[in-house]
């Protein structure tokens, strides 16, 4: 519980104070309003995307604006001001900034573009299909913000680009020709970038398809640009049943705008699951995860995944060790619910497929059966069948 308390989250008095005086700031230099603040649009014409605009809201040391600045010419960024507003400046290791603001560490070259392989598991369009009856299309490169973490950096290029009609449409195409397909993930970049209408025109198209019982979106929106969500996004979705994942990192993440949110999608009845990063600084630690997942739960979202980070270049700085997910998993175990228990899970290189990440400390075989050890460290024994 002590340790649980100090988990700064979107709700604390210390957020929402940082959080008035930033968007203040950024109100006043850009002679905006309320209206605009809570507006979509606005939010992405004004993305904070050069260190000039950063420096306008906090001093930078010299050391820190270079570093930016030489970072930003390779790996661009750009941060909505309603995320910009969550940094605490005053903290090098504020888990808002750590994926946000440029880092001289992403200058390392080690790691690879694709680990995944994923170019190399395209069937056509712009499918990724690792799995006999589910896939994905990529239906844009765009992203509100640009995660510093992102382990799908490959394809977030120097431009934002949405996917064309045409390569939709044979995406489409070949998912109608294959008859094991029952589940379609668009995802992106983040799909929800797409007007309501391009999102329809999917939907009304994979919804004829007899074999495709179900649809589900990718967006990080809900803690990138919460604004993003309303009724007619959440009607559109409920309209063909579509489910909705996203990603919350840390409990500070989680915001009464993201909550906001997050309510207008599940009261619509869209279901919305959680699909973290283990990332090094963030959110590795028992506590913080622990109190994350129980903000979450607390909200009606599901714990769905735990990712252990892949080797991603110039994301090297965020690496976990696998025994530091298990800790925490571990931990996970007993000492809150279930629902704020998600699997722990790896994706294999070389497009092998997700790998779930299990402590196994749990059961070993004995000579007439199992011993089986509680959360607690108490064993008991289960005889075989
Ligand atoms: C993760 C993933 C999916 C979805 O997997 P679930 O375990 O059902 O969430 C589908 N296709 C690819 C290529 C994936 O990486
Ligand atoms: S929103 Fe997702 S795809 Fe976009 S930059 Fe962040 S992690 Fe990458």
């Amino acid at each position: 519980m002590e340790h649980k308390s100090k988990v700064r989250t979107g709700f604390s008095e210390f957020s929402k104070n940082l959080y008035e005086n930033t968007k203040h700031k950024i109100l006043k230099e850009l002679n905006a309003s309320e209206d605009d603040w809570n507006n979509p649009k606005w939010q992405l014409k004004n993305r904070i995307s050069n260190v000039d605009e950063i420096s306008k809201y906090i001093n930078l040391t010299e050391e820190e604006y270079d570093n930016i600045k030489r970072v930003s010419e390779k790996y661009r960024f750009a941060i909505t001001p309603y995320y910009f507003s969550l940094i605490d400046f005053d903290n090098p290791n504020c888990p808002i900034r750590l994926q946000s603001i440029p880092d001289v560490k992403e200058l390392d070259e080690s790691g690879e573009l694709d680990p995944m392989n994923e170019e190399q598991s395209n069937p056509s369009g712009r499918i990724t299909r690792r799995y006999p009856n589910k896939l994905i299309i990529n239906v844009t490169n765009a992203c509100p913000m640009y995660c510093r973490h992102c382990q799908r950096r490959r394809l977030i290029g120097n431009f934002d680009k949405n996917t064309s009609q045409e390569d939709i449409d044979t995406s489409i195409e070949f998912i109608r020709k294959h008859e094991t397909i029952r589940e379609v993930l668009i995802t992106g970049g983040d799909a929800i970038l797409l007007s309501n209408d391009r999102l329809e025109d999917i939907f009304n198209k994979l919804s004829k398809i007899p074999h495709v019982e179900v649809i589900r979106v990718g967006t990080r929106t809900l803690a990138t640009l919460p604004f993003r969500i309303d009724d007619e996004l959440a009607l559109l979705l409920r309209k063909y049943r579509v489910q909705l994942s996203t990603q919350f990192n840390h409990a500070c993440e989680i915001t009464p705008e993201a909550v906001r949110a997050i309510d207008i999608l599940v009261d619509h009845g869209v279901p919305v699951r959680n699909q973290m990063v283990l990332l090094h600084n963030v959110n590795d630690d028992k506590y913080c995860i622990q109190k994350t997942n129980e903000e979450l739960h607390k909200y009606r979202v599901i714990n769905y995944y735990l990712f252990h980070p892949k080797d991603i270049k110039s994301t090297k700085h965020f690496q976990v060790d696998i025994s530091k997910g298990m800790e925490i998993m571990k931990h996970l175990e007993g000492r809150t619910s279930g629902m704020c228990k998600p699997t722990y899970v790896y994706n294999a290189p070389g497009g092998l497929g997700k790998v779930p990440l299990v402590p196994m400390e749990n059961i070993e075989r004995c000579e007439n059966g199992y011993k089986l050890t509680t959360w607690e460290n108490k064993t008991i024994t289960k005889d075989l069948e």
